[in-house]
């Protein structure tokens, strides 16, 4: 008999039950980075700390659902604890402020973050339960936004399978914007809706754009995904051995060194 699935909310999204039972995005992204380190978190061997720079996206994003005053509540780090600007919102996150508005003028970014926020869906991709969590949700206009804070919009990024490329492939926004499509489409219906990234950057003044994937990308990238897919599904059920990076937080921890490395094999 199929195992019941947990019913996601906004308050189980990210436990690590719904972890376990759903794949996600951020998933595949943490066990292509690490195996080992992915895994070992699956099984809360790992708590990796917290970056300033989740938070700073978590702060631009409480804005986009309405929550920035809760968030600044809930969060004390974001605010400087001594010298003349005590009790101020640290620089970074004045000019997260400052990117806020820049989107607050921009009417072509507001009409792409209009529609539902933070909606919650689940699907199926080869065979594995997938969940999502869409950041700007417009069935009826045909579309559904997902907002990036970015260090710059047309920096060139490497990543050794790909090469040069934009930080909307270098950061896994492909696939993002793929998986997002085809589970959405599961639960409705039809075809694909648009997608766009909304992208703000953290430059003075910030830059912005409105960035979309594709079909044909999307479908390349579902496909590809599908080998992906199917390794961190058996490595989850303990079929196959994780692999280590031996080069992150986790593996560094975990390090023994056990035989001589030669200078040319560094890096
Ligand atoms: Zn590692």
């Amino acid at each position: 008999m199929e195992k019941q699935l947990l019913k996601l909310t906004k308050d189980n999204y990210y436990s690590q039950e719904a972890d376990k039972q759903y794949m996600s995005v951020s998933q595949v992204k943490a066990f292509m980075r690490c195996e080992a380190a992915a895994l070992a978190k699956l099984n809360s061997k790992y708590t990796e700390p917290k970056s300033d720079a989740l938070l700073f996206g978590s702060y631009v994003h409480s804005w986009l659902d309405g929550t920035i005053e809760e968030f600044k509540d809930e969060n004390p780090d974001l605010f400087s604890s001594r010298g003349k600007s005590k009790g101020e919102l640290k620089s970074q996150y004045q000019n997260a402020n400052l990117m806020i508005e820049v989107l607050k003028e921009d009417p072509f970014c507001m009409m792409a973050l209009e529609g539902d926020k933070e909606v919650i869906m689940t699907g199926t991709l080869h065979g594995h339960p997938f969940k999502i969590r869409i950041d700007v949700y417009n069935p009826l206009q045909n579309r559904f936004a997902d907002l990036k804070t970015v260090k710059d919009i047309r920096g060139k990024h490497w990543v050794d399978e790909v090469g040069w490329c934009s930080f909307v492939e270098a950061y896994g926004y492909v696939t993002q914007m793929a998986v997002y499509s085809e589970i959405e489409r599961q639960n409705r219906g039809g075809d694909y809706l648009e997608n766009y990234i909304v992208a703000v950057s953290k430059e003075t003044p910030p830059d912005k754009a409105v960035i979309t994937v594709d079909r044909e990308r999307i479908q390349l990238e579902l496909e590809y995904l599908e080998s992906r897919v199917g390794r961190i599904g058996r490595l989850k059920a303990g079929q196959e051995t994780a692999k280590r990076c031996e080069n992150c937080w986790h593996c560094r921890r975990t390090k023994k060194v056990t035989s001589v490395t030669h200078y040319m094999d560094l890096i």
